[in-house]
């Protein structure tokens, strides 16, 4: 009998693992893959906020950048630079280890290949169906936080709703020509309702990739013909992963001796898919809330709602403004990204960015809506709309 089970050895589950251990809890980690850090399609890009929480070799740091290109359709480049770094590539599959190690070495058991098949609750506990290794096994725990993923079911079978919209990563590592900074594209025909990247890592490698919301193998082998044919990457020879990203929140993130963390709750950036760093502050509300619930003896629905408020608090204007900007940009055509792009560079908007006191590579709400009041670019009105329902699952399109 274990106090608290994590379905998920992702940074998040790992990260929240290692806090509840060290609060002194007895805590099992399932995860159906065979091993930590496996299969991961991830570009790696995390703020220094992000570094300050986790217990990580620096040497897991690939990278560090202080500016970035954005390209519009034209291919016309604007530089946004700040005076120090403010981004860091890191190595993702890595990270996932080390946050495992770190857990495992606070006392946290893990079971890689165990894949979590039903939680059912009972009245004084949770039991946890897996197969494991070709065997059915049942776990059993006081608490259970999922921190699955993105796609899992376990959220919905347990009435917790879905999430309403997401968008698809997909990635490739590539050989890439000019190791200088990382470019970020715009443009409708290459990343339609996103954006794309060629983000240089070490050793003549990057990685490049993009969000999209439809046919991502598609865009990616053209994103990578783009590429090749500018010269920024040396052959179109490479291995492919994908990635369903959520856009919106879990409507419910607990339940009688439940939490859902992470991308399993929708906790990530809509504005550029980035879920680690929230999935993170999250993840330290749950362990708190979980926490206080131990103390009290009391793991109520009731008692476990002060997490979904707590992470609301910390998030939910980001969520709800990144969004926003999101589903706007998705409505404009390549003319007005490149009127925006055109009068974001007239306006000294990127010098506005550089000298901003507060500026935050993961807060973003406060820029977009400073940038906006600038913005003269007419946009339709019907362009804010309620999401679009996807036919495909995401479960059928995440690569993990
Ligand atoms: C192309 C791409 C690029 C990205 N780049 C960035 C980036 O630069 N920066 C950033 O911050 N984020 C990025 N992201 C998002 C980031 O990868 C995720 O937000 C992050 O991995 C979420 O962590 P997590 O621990 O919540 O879930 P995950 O990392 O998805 O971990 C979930 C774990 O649960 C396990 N699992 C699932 N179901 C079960 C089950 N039933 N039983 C047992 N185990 C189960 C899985 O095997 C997995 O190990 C990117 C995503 C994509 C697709």
């Amino acid at each position: 009998m274990y106090n608290t089970i994590v379905i998920g050895a992702g940074p998040v589950g790992s990260y929240l693992a290692g806090k509840l251990a060290q609060l002194g809890y007895k805590v099992l980690v399932l995860d159906k893959k065979m091993a930590a850090g496996q299969d991961i399609c991830c570009t790696g890009i995390v703020s220094k906020e992000c570094l300050d929480l986790i217990p990580i070799d620096k040497n897991l740091i690939i990278r560090q950048a202080s500016s970035a290109t954005f390209l519009a359709p034209s291919g016309k480049p604007l530089r946004l630079w700040r005076s120090h770094e403010v981004a860091y590539v890191i190595d993702r599959p890595a990270l996932n280890l080390a946050l495992a190690d770190h857990a495992q070495k606070s006392g946290v058991c893990y079971l890689f290949g165990t894949q979590v098949a039903d939680i059912q609750a009972e009245t004084d506990r949770f039991c946890v169906a897996a197969n494991c290794r070709e065997q059915k096994k049942l776990f059993e725990a006081e608490t259970v936080v999922i921190a699955a993923g993105f796609g899992s079911p376990l959220p919905g079978k347990l009435g917790l709703g879905e999430i309403s919209d997401f968008i698809i990563g997909a990635q490739a590592e590539v050989n890439i020509s000019d190791h200088g900074e990382a470019e970020i594209y715009f443009d409708q025909r290459l990343a339609p309702g996103g954006f794309a990247w060629l983000v240089p890592t070490r050793d003549s490698k990057g990685l490049a990739g993009l969000l999209t919301h439809q046919q991502p193998e598609w865009y990616l082998n053209k994103l990578l013909s783009s590429l090749k044919t500018q010269d920024k990457i040396t052959s179109t020879e490479a291995i492919l992963g994908y990635g369903a990203i959520p856009l919106r929140p879990l409507p419910k993130t607990y339940a009688d001796r439940i939490l859902v963390v992470g991308e399993a709750a929708g906790q990530v950036k809509p504005t550029t898919g980035g879920g680690i760093y929230y999935g993170l502050v999250c993840a330290d509300i749950a362990a708190n809330t979980l926490h206080q619930a131990f103390q009290a003896h009391d793991f109520s629905e009731s008692r476990l709602a002060s997490y979904q408020k707590g992470w609301r608090a910390r998030l939910g204007k980001e969520l709800q403004v990144g969004y926003w900007a999101h589903r706007l940009y998705q409505k404009l055509d390549n003319r007005q990204i490149e009127r925006l792009h055109n009068f974001i560079s007239k306006n000294g908007i990127p010098q506005f960015i550089a000298e901003l006191d507060d500026f935050s590579f993961d807060w973003h709400s406060e820029l977009i809506l400073k940038t906006l009041k600038h913005l003269a670019v007419a946009i339709p009105a019907q362009a804010i709309k309620p999401p679009i329902k996807h036919k495909a699952t995401a479960n059928s399109l995440n690569c993990q």
